[in-house]
């Protein structure tokens, strides 16, 4: 596919479409996924104990540990399971939403095509690299036009032979500060958008400076920030003032961990994290500044106990329990569309 054929359209794994057909649209969603990247060895063998147990929905009150001590919590392996989990998504209006799983953490296009099949919901894939420890061992030896080159490939003629196509750019993994190949990330990712004309999704690393930071490299690169979707927002930004200097860049802006509550993220750190009606109050914060046109949402599911089966929110959290909210909240009727239906089509669409 080249960039004029691509121009306007977004890219599905089974192929393209018009943005006017995705409908209701999650930005930023995890179906099949491996993101043990951030499994560490704790010093206490009590805690060690954890490393190889099987996932079971009682370990969840442990969850700090299971966050960073525990393998299978963070294993996404059950295609049937998601293909369970993602049509109660589909059952409550769902349409289409972002597969974020960029290389690294077990993106997997044939998987994706099968539960798109199954579904009939349209799935974007993900291209270019997840945070530094997730980086192949050569990392340090690739060169960024290498990198560029394979998310282009990824994008034009599809992910190794399976001729799947991504549809997006992402999501590049960032702590903050940068690592340097974080950094040769994002610039290989800028320039892939220039060529190719794709979107890019951001998983941005903790501090105010971060996203702005983050945009200003793939800026460099060569990408536009109106094309770019600046993600877990949520956290990443405490500062009001950020989120506006963010804001007039013209980028996207997403809250996309809608049901991270009392999930033990963070319970440890300085990071205040934001339950739902937080998030929707940055949200209301940004309409009444003029924002609307750029907020996206999701729910990153990404954990075993992020499932519905496992006690947790699962993918249809956002239109059973928040899109209700959000209106007995005062946000109105075509301002949700545009958070769910319009702002997406745009976000998703080719340059
Ligand atoms: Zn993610």
């Amino acid at each position: 596919m080249s960039k004029s054929e691509l121009s306007g359209k977004v890219q599905t794994v089974l192929g393209v479409i018009n943005p006017d057909e995705l409908g209701i649209t999650l930005m930023h969603e995890h179906l099949l996924l491996d993101i043990t990247c951030y499994f560490y060895e704790s010093e206490y063998a009590s805690v060690r104990s954890f490393k190889d147990i099987p996932f079971k929905p009682e370990l969840t009150s442990k969850s700090y540990e299971l966050y960073v001590h525990h393998l299978d919590g963070g294993r996404m392996y059950d295609e049937s399971e998601t293909i369970q989990e993602v049509t109660a998504y589909k059952n409550s209006g769902g349409n289409s939403l972002v597969d974020t799983t960029s290389i690294g953490i077990g993106r997997d296009p044939l998987g994706l095509a099968r539960i798109s099949r199954a579904t009939s919901l349209n799935i974007i894939m993900g291209s270019s690299y997840y945070v530094t420890n997730s980086h192949p061992e050569n990392m340090d030896q690739k060169t960024e036009s290498q990198i560029t080159n394979e998310i282009i490939g990824d994008i034009t003629i599809g992910v190794k032979d399976t001729n799947i196509r991504s549809g997006i750019i992402g999501e590049v993994g960032n702590f903050w500060p940068l690592t340097k190949n974080e950094i040769k990330v994002l610039l290989a990712s800028g320039k892939a958008q220039k060529e190719t004309g794709a979107p890019i999704t951001i998983h941005s690393g903790l501090g105010d400076d971060a996203p702005m930071g983050i945009l200003n490299h793939l800026i460099r690169g060569g990408a536009k920030p109106t094309n770019c979707i600046l993600g877990h927002l949520d956290t990443a930004i405490q500062s009001t003032l950020h989120f506006i200097e963010l804001a007039k860049t013209g980028c996207y802006l997403e809250f996309d961990i809608f049901g991270w509550e009392n999930t033990g993220m963070f319970m440890d750190d300085v990071i205040n994290m934001p339950n739902d009606g937080g998030r929707l109050e940055k949200i209301i914060f940004l309409i009444e500044n003029g924002f609307e046109d750029q907020i996206v949402i999701a729910q990153d599911v990404c954990r075993k106990w992020h499932l519905s089966r496992n006690g947790g929110k699962g993918y249809d959290h956002i239109l059973n329990n928040i899109v209700p909210r959000m209106e007995k909240i005062g946000i109105s009727e075509s301002q949700i569309n545009k958070l769910l239906v319009k702002n997406p089509a745009k976000a998703l669409a080719f340059e």
